[in-house]
């Protein structure tokens, strides 16, 4: 078995990673959940550099808790940074996705100051393209590299929330080919075209070249 942890304190990101690491065999996907109290300062000026970050603060957070590495026998710390870019934003909220309306923002106050800049913004009314971006950063323990697999998904931002499945923007992340927003799928739809599942299957092609199964 190659072990995993996924680098995220966030469930619904973990959820979704590991419906699509779990369709091949031999890798054991790992999650520490918010009661391990891992620091991580996102200020990075790239996904990449966040991506880093967050790997980094999981392998630190080990290192400071021997026993707990020694347990996991980790092979690989995968973490990952997102966001959403809104074309008639010039790409915002994009870094800032998680805080657009504030530290500690909930999804329905960013997904209101969202739907607030756009309405107040002219050139938004007819042009609602978006992107959700997403930079993997898989960390191999033994040879102490990092390697960086990204995902992008293209949807047009709609002026009302529909659904309540998935979590932060998908309300209003419409997939025009779908006919409907993410939050109105299944998470095994979700996971055939986001930007997440994207980035995942390259981070396991990326594991399977490394140890050639
Ligand atoms: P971060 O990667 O922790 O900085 O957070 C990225 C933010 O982007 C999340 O808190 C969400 O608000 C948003 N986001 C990232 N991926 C998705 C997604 O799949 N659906 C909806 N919102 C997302």
């Amino acid at each position: 078995m190659i072990n995993i942890l996924i680098a995220t304190g966030n469930a619904h990101k973990f959820r979704e990673i590991e419906r699509v690491m779990s369709n091949f065999t031999g890798l054991n996907i790992i999650y520490l959940d918010e009661s391990f109290q891992v620091e991580i300062i996102e200020n990075g000026k790239t996904y990449k550099e966040n991506a880093k970050i967050k790997a980094e603060g999981y392998l630190k957070f080990l290192n400071e808790n021997a026993k707990l590495k020694s347990e996991l026998r980790l092979d690989y710390i995968v973490s990952e940074d997102s966001g959403l870019e809104v074309n008639c934003l010039g790409n915002l909220p994009g870094l800032f996705t998680a805080r657009y309306a504030g530290e500690n923002a909930s999804d329905a106050e960013n997904i209101n100051k969202l739907l607030d800049t756009m309405r107040a913004k002219k050139d938004c009314a007819e042009n609602r393209h978006a992107e959700f971006v997403c930079f993997a950063c898989l960390y191999d323990m033994k040879r102490d590299k990092f390697q960086y697999l990204d995902g992008r998904v293209k949807g047009l931002i709609s002026h009302e929330i529909s659904g309540a499945k998935g979590f932060g923007y998908d309300p209003v992340f419409f997939v025009p080919e779908l006919g409907k927003t993410v939050a109105q799928i299944e998470l095994s739809e979700k996971n055939k075209i986001s930007h997440r599942a994207i980035a995942f299957r390259k981070v396991v092609e990326a594991i399977k070249e490394i140890e050639r199964f």
